[in-house]
């Protein structure tokens, strides 16, 4: 792979600075999820008969078993449902420490998105937090869907 690839993964704060090719293994389903992170926003699975949204992506509804389901682009906010801090350097190059967490969108919050919160201190990480989406460009067209503290609405 292309050095350049990782240059803005590694430029984040917050985020592990891991070189790929750990990258995601994408199917034709999870395409605007993982790619979606061009414009700016986060794309989730939504049925057309519905409404109903799914993560991750299946060919059919969960709700109403309609076939007729495909990406929206969802609000990118959500919620801290909850998370852990990696203090553990699993690779030379993966700076510590770093968050992980699960995130519920703010459309469906019984789904869970399992993420990175960036530019947060790992101190300063609560559940429940606000959050939304800033998805990182790690190459090949891959836009990691990770999440930041909405600050201005934290309580
Ligand atoms: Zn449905």
């Amino acid at each position: 792979m292309p050095s350049n690839e990782t240059a803005a993964w590694v430029g984040r704060a917050g985020l592990p600075a891991l070189k790929l090719p750990l990258g995601p293994e994408i199917n034709e389903l999870e395409t605007a999820f993982w790619s979606g992170g061009q414009d700016g926003g986060l794309y989730l699975q939504r049925c057309h008969t519905c409404g109903a949204w799914a993560h991750p992506p299946f060919p059919r509804c969960r709700v109403c078993k309609s076939e007729d389901v495909g990406p929206q682009r969802a609000s990118g906010r959500g919620t801290v449902y909850s998370f852990t801090v990696n203090h553990q350097p699993w690779a030379p190059d993966l700076a510590v420490p770093y968050i992980i967490a699960v995130v519920a969108p703010e459309e469906a919050p019984e789904l869970r998105l399992y993420t990175n919160i960036v530019e947060a201190g790992v101190d300063e990480i609560k559940i429940g937090m606000p959050v939304e989406v800033d998805p990182v460009d790690v190459g090949d067209g891959v836009w990691l869907p990770v999440f930041r503290l909405r600050r201005s609405e934290q309580v």
